[in-house]
């Protein structure tokens, strides 16, 4: 599995660092990203991929359920580099449909470490619950539902550092 990872970089080395070895050069001095992403761990929603980016241009954070968590020491570190070095003007919390995390918010899950982290989330699960009773969403329904719920959730605990 490393090896595909591997000559991957081998690839990348050949076609694009060495074609633009002076963006790359400039790169290793300092870095000015415009934005600053958080969003969830998913192995499907790669930043860089789904908006098309090049390595300087986006901060990132990402965790399990694209969640803002107020006791969570590793993302205000990541907030406040981003907000007093780097001068980010803007954050994007970035959520995604067929979320596990999102699913797991609904299903429940064993594993407590992941309970505990998206009990964070628990004010969006509430309210997508209780808009799906009203408006007679499926199971699906209220699972997007749910994800935008999450987002917008985050998007207020992120003004504690604003
Ligand atoms: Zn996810």
């Amino acid at each position: 599995m490393v090896k595909e990872f591997l000559a991957g970089n081998r690839r990348f080395v050949e076609k694009e660092f060495n074609r633009n070895r002076d963006y790359y050069s400039s790169l290793s001095g300092s870095q000015h990203p415009t934005i600053l992403w958080i969003g969830c761990s998913d192995s499907r929603v790669s930043e860089d991929v789904i908006t098309d980016s090049k390595p300087g241009s986006i901060f990132v954070h990402r965790n399990v359920a694209n969640i803002v968590a107020f006791n969570d020491i590793n993302i205000a570190s990541i907030i406040e580099y981003a907000i007093t070095h780097l001068k980010i003007p803007d954050i994007v919390v970035c959520g995604h449909y067929n979320c596990g995390g999102v699913r797991a918010m609904l299903d429940g899950v064993e594993e407590h470490y992941i309970a505990d982290w998206l009990l964070i989330a628990s004010g969006a699960i509430e309210k997508a619950k209780q808009m799906a009773r009203e408006m007679k969403l499926s199971k699906m329904e209220l699972r997007h539902l749910l994800a935008e719920e999450n987002v917008r959730l985050q998007i207020k605990h992120c003004a504690v550092w604003l």
